[in-house]
């Protein structure tokens, strides 16, 4: 990757803008509040603006509080005449949302920060390469790589959080001798992998473990048992007051049944509904979720349907699911 391209970048301007992806994960909020601080240490002027509220449990990454939700009014002219426009963790302009057309209207140079496949062009600069476990992980190999900053903890505590998400808790493919190497510098900074865990996924609210419990049971099997549908219901995400940002992780439970390969998880939402994929293996979901105009990794994949009804449209993804699987299955 051409660091030094992206240190010139930030050195020759003044005022930046940071977003990231609708319903946010740790490396998405992660890699900003990462980026924020080295901006921040070279005495520019940033912003974090996102089209989703962070959701309750990233919210200890955020721990000035720095990062806004859109609101039209309040924030155009910023990001209009800012600098710099950061798009981190995406590479699709319609996955910012509400963001999109202040995004592509800025006068500000736009530089994509992600690891995922099929960007679409909407940047200047793209640092993309999908060898990366992380968006987070380009940012430690930027810091490192280019001594930009000195790597402290509060620079390596959200990039270890990003890590440490995408990676499944570092078992996923991407888990390499390489990347334990450079976790291992990021606790020596002081990070407590302990404590990260237990702020990601041992603070979770009663409500989002009642409605896995709602989740799991709705789990089947089709496609001679080889995939495994969750499905959730506005009906179950309003019974327990939650939100989309409740579900994270629940369709890998998807994968935990014997003999499965693919997973579908159907959440419905208040505007339509959104499909997850994951597979095991070489059965890259990414070209399935692009059938329906998403996009993601081999592995892990997405797509949403605005103003459609789920129910309608669940036995029509399931049966393009089944007929996508036999072409990679061979016995
Ligand atoms: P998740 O299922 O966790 O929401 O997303 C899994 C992966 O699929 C993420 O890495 C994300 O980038 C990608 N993804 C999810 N939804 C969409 C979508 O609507 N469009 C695109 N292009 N990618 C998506
Ligand atoms: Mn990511």
């Amino acid at each position: 990757m051409k660091f030094e391209i992206l240190k010139d970048i930030i050195q020759n301007n003044k005022s930046y803008l940071l977003t990231t992806h609708v319903n946010p994960d740790a490396d998405a909020i992660g890699s900003e509040i990462a980026l924020y601080q080295v901006l921040k240490r070279l005495g520019k002027s940033v912003i974090i603006i996102n089209h989703s509220e962070t959701p309750y449990n990233l919210k200890f990454l955020d721990v000035d509080n720095v990062i806004e939700k859109y609101n039209e009014e309040l924030h155009n002219t910023k990001i209009k005449n800012v600098d710099v426009l950061f798009a981190l963790d995406f590479n699709r302009i319609n996955r910012i949302v509400s963001m999109q057309k202040v995004f592509s209207e800025s006068g500000g140079m736009k530089v994509c920060i992600d690891h995922h496949q099929d960007k679409n062009k909407f940047a200047e600069h793209y640092f993309i390469d999908t060898n990366y476990s992380a968006t987070g992980e380009i940012i430690y190999d930027f810091i490192i790589q280019t001594g930009i900053v000195k790597l402290d903890k509060q620079i390596a505590y959200p990039i270890y959080a990003a890590i440490m998400t995408d990676t499944g808790s570092f078992r996923f493919e991407r888990t390499t001798p390489q990347l334990h190497r450079k976790i291992a510098d990021m606790l020596e900074t002081g990070v407590d992998p302990g404590e990260v865990y237990d702020k990601l996924y041992d603070e979770c609210k009663l409500s989002k473990l009642q409605l896995l419990g709602d989740a799991l049971s709705t789990l089947k099997i089709t496609g001679a048992g080889k995939i495994c549908v969750m499905t959730i219901t506005r009906e179950s995400l309003d019974k327990f007051n939650a939100f989309e940002s409740d579900t994270e992780n629940f369709v890998n439970y998807t994968l935990s049944v014997e003999n499965v390969v693919l997973g579908i998880l159907f959440i419905e939402l208040k505007d339509g509904f959104k499909i997850s994929f994951r597979s095991k293996g070489n059965i890259p979901v990414n070209k399935l979720a692009g059938e329906f105009g998403g996009g993601g990794h081999t592995n892990a994949s997405g797509a949403r349907f605005f103003n459609l009804s789920m129910q309608e449209y669940i036995p029509i993804i399931i049966q393009k699911t089944e007929e996508y699987l036999l072409k990679f299955i061979k016995d």
